[in-house]
């Protein structure tokens, strides 16, 4: 494949207001205008270029769109102060009241609960369905559905969405397909393969160092506009407005992402074969004993590799939790919730990420309370932290 997502990035050139190589940031939450008829037609949306007040944007939130539509190859995006304000921003968007969402049932457990508990409240019903069951998916499809969703690389189970094949569904029933590709950025490039919109959290690897919450929607310039528009734009609405202040430091972050996720995956490939070899349960979209490695090799941008994620089974929430604490204990990684910072973070999502899906539907969906899921990260000496794992595995007989 010719996209080429961090050689957009690296190509958008910004300067700051004396000339500095990172632009200024808008410590301002309003604007001031010349004449009163421009802020009207800034009101309409009529007049480019012109800022009215920062829920609506700023010029260090339009930087940090434009670098993460630039990477996913959209005409436009927009950031939001988390990914779950993105995500319900865009659902409540493009969703309404008797409406129906077909959505993979192995999503992150806060886009679960909000379509299985909250959206209902508003009249949205959604069927959760095995995502890699294309004849499923479809035959879900109801003349009230408006939304496909899914993961490009679902968490916690790592199962890989055929992105061209539900692009094609979507296209087909007049669906928007609604890609959240936080577990796989530059790697997978949902647009290209015919996403219609893109989500990302950017508190996991975008941002990458675990120091704030954020998200963003890349969509078609109308779709971002109409997510703005102060009288119906749910971005604009709902209030969930990244500070500028942050949109400038994550701007920095990004400019690191390709170097980071092809150290996260390599660490992390290194890691899955020799857990694998050990005889433990590994699941890693690298491995070729992954049932969809060859649909993630057909998708990829290949330079960065499989991701920084990956799951081992140990049988029993006892042992996960033995093992975890001890790896901590050794400063192995940290037992902690999410993903993509330079240490290696482990949690069983049985009980913690995930834990908002009932215990029925997590074992019909393989989530067992053996699990753990690692956030693999940026060692240095990734031979020298197998072999202490290893250790640590040898010592509470895991393996
Ligand atoms: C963390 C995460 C989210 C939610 O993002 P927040 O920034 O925590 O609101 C959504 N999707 C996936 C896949 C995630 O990992």
């Amino acid at each position: 494949m010719s996209f080429k997502p961090a050689n957009n990035i690296q190509d958008l050139q910004y300067f700051g207001e004396f000339g500095g190589v990172n632009p200024s940031i808008s410590d301002s939450s309003t604007y001031t205008f010349l004449s009163a008829k421009t802020m009207f037609d800034t009101f309409e949306g009529n007049a480019e270029g012109c800022y009215l007040y920062s829920r609506h944007s700023s010029p260090s939130n339009l930087y940090l769109g434009q670098a993460l539509a630039s990477m996913e190859g959209t005409e436009a995006a927009t950031v939001t102060a988390s990914g779950m304000g993105a995500i319900t921003a865009v659902l409540m968007q493009l969703c309404g009241s008797g409406e129906h969402i077909v959505s993979s049932r192995t999503i992150y457990g806060g886009t679960y609960a909000f379509l299985k508990n909250f959206a209902p409240r508003m009249g949205m019903e959604t069927s959760f369905v095995d995502i890699t069951d294309l004849d499923k998916v479809e035959n879900s499809i109801t003349p009230k559905t408006k939304i496909l969703y899914c993961e490009s690389v679902s968490n916690p189970l790592l199962e890989v969405a055929d992105l061209t094949a539900l692009a094609k569904i979507a296209q087909k029933h007049d669906l928007k397909l609604i890609v959240d590709n936080t577990f796989s950025p530059l790697s997978i490039s949902p647009k290209i393969l015919g996403a219609d919109v893109v989500i990302h959290s950017l508190t996991k690897f975008i941002n990458g160092s675990s120091d704030t919450v954020g998200g963003v929607v890349c969509g078609s310039q109308e779709f971002i506009d109409s997510l703005r528009n102060v009288n119906d734009g749910a971005a604009m609405l709902l209030g969930s407005t990244m500070d500028s202040l942050r949109s400038a430091s994550i701007l920095k972050n990004l400019r690191t992402l390709h170097i980071r996720m092809q150290q996260h995956s390599k660490n992390a490939l290194y890691l899955a074969e020799q857990f694998e070899n050990l005889g433990l349960k590994t699941v890693y979209p690298g491995l070729k004993s992954h049932a969809s490695h060859e649909l993630f090799k057909s998708m990829m941008n290949k330079a960065y590799g499989y991701g920084g994620m990956l799951t081992i089974d140990v049988g029993s929430l006892e042992k996960a939790n033995a093992l975890m604490e001890l790896m901590q204990e050794r400063n192995l990684g940290y037992l902690a919730v999410s993903l993509g910072f330079y240490k290696t973070l482990f949690s069983a999502p049985g009980s913690s990420t995930s834990s908002e899906i009932p215990e029925e539907e997590q074992k019909e969906m393989g989530l067992s309370e053996g699990l753990i899921r690692f956030s693999i990260g940026l060692d240095a000496d990734i031979e020298r932290t197998f072999q202490r794992m290893h250790q640590a595995m040898k010592d509470l007989n895991v393996l």
